[in-house]
């Protein structure tokens, strides 16, 4: 079976886990601290590692005192972690259609989902690919609202000659196992505001702040969570953040891969996206008849390659559901989209296998 995502990790992870399980200690100390500085070497920033993707949103959302009763206007075209951030804090996900060709958030858009109550901006580096990202920080200065990239998809990714997380209000990442770098779980809060980082490094650990020369030795300011990272995650990010640019010349080429395979197709449409900038966390391609991607999908299951749907637009879970948004773009072309596998340990053959029978389908 050709899975659609896996994780790439090998000796060289299981190495570095080994050391910290020898040394006893597993949980924060000085392995998350060194993979923190390595990430804030790498981003010229400040840098929290936190539990995971989600955990580093809603930290980052808490920090910017954002809380119950605030809107934030978020794509609707991704994980509904990035909703679920926004609700835990009891505030209020609005969301945000999407450009066809981008399928990231734009400033006509979000203009119109802005009131009275809105005080922050997330824009989803979809796929690693960033969008009009310029155009989003401008409308953003135009109405005093923070900016939080939500770019668990794009670790490595440039944007006009700049790594994302080397610039910008708040930038938040995932380690998950299956993101362009992981950690096993595992997340980060990139900030250029060292007080603002130091907060998240507070309410990450149950915000327990210490106090010298004191009876206690802490005291409690705010709602804190147990969101910290374990050196045991520190440890896989570490061993992974080494070799890096191998994963992510392999991400680039296998999906340029694909471009070559696929492109020049009168049935499905493919993304045109700068591979030698972004670092592609998935690979779509789109139909062009929206009632054929499920028999489409079972079709390439039966030949053994996983596919999935990235993403159903969070607005329409029941739980986030309201008919004041009818978001037309995201509505839908999800319903055309098909995600073909993409991670490093995939073989340019595989790629031409994967292509292949897809054709061959599409052909039939
Ligand atoms: C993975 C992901 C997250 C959340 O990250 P976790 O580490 O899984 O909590 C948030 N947003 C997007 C777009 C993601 O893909």
């Amino acid at each position: 079976m050709i899975k659609l995502s896996k994780s790439f990790v090998g000796n060289a992870e299981i190495k570095e886990v080994t050391k910290v399980l020898k040394k006893g200690f597993l949980g924060m100390g000085t392995k998350t601290h060194h993979f923190e500085s390595i990430l804030s070497r790498y981003f010229n920033k400040h840098v929290a590692c936190v539990a995971n993707g989600t955990a580093a949103i809603q930290l980052a959302l808490q920090a910017h005192d954002i809380k119950k009763g605030d809107e934030v206007i978020v794509s609707t075209l991704t994980f509904v972690a990035t909703f679920q951030a926004i609700s835990a804090l009891g505030a209020k996900p609005v969301p945000c259609d999407i450009d066809n060709e981008d399928l990231t958030i734009t400033s006509n858009f979000i203009e119109k989902k802005i009131t009275k109550k809105t005080k922050a901006i997330i824009p989803v580096h979809f796929g690693g690919h960033v969008g009009k990202l310029s155009e989003i920080y401008q409308i953003a200065k135009k109405y005093n609202l923070i900016v939080i990239e939500d770019a668990a998809h794009a670790f490595g990714s440039v944007y006009k000659k700049k790594l994302i997380g080397s610039f910008g209000d708040t930038v938040c990442f995932s380690f998950d196992g299956i993101k362009n770098l992981t950690s096993g779980e595992g997340g980060c809060i990139v900030s250029k505001d060292k007080q603002f980082i130091n907060r998240i490094k507070a309410i990450r650990k149950l915000s327990l702040v210490e106090r010298k020369n004191h009876i206690h030795n802490f005291d409690v300011f705010e709602q804190g969570w147990r969101y910290h990272m374990s050196d045991i995650m520190a440890a896989v990010g570490i061993a992974q953040f080494r070799r890096f640019d191998n994963m992510k010349k392999k991400r680039q080429e296998l999906a340029k891969k694909y471009d070559l395979y696929l492109s020049n197709n009168s049935k499905i449409k493919v993304y045109k996206r700068n591979y030698d900038q972004i670092v592609p966390h998935i690979y779509l391609i789109k139909l062009k008849q929206a009632d054929k991607a499920n028999s489409i999908r079972k079709e390439l299951l039966k030949k053994k390659i996983e596919t999935g749907l990235h993403y159903f637009p969070s607005h329409l879970y029941t739980f986030y559901k309201s008919n004041k948004n009818i978001l037309k773009n995201a509505e839908s072309i999800y319903k055309y989209h098909i995600t073909l596998p993409l991670h490093p340990s995939l073989t340019f053959k595989n790629i031409e296998n994967i292509s292949q029978k897809l054709l061959n389908i599409l052909n039939k």
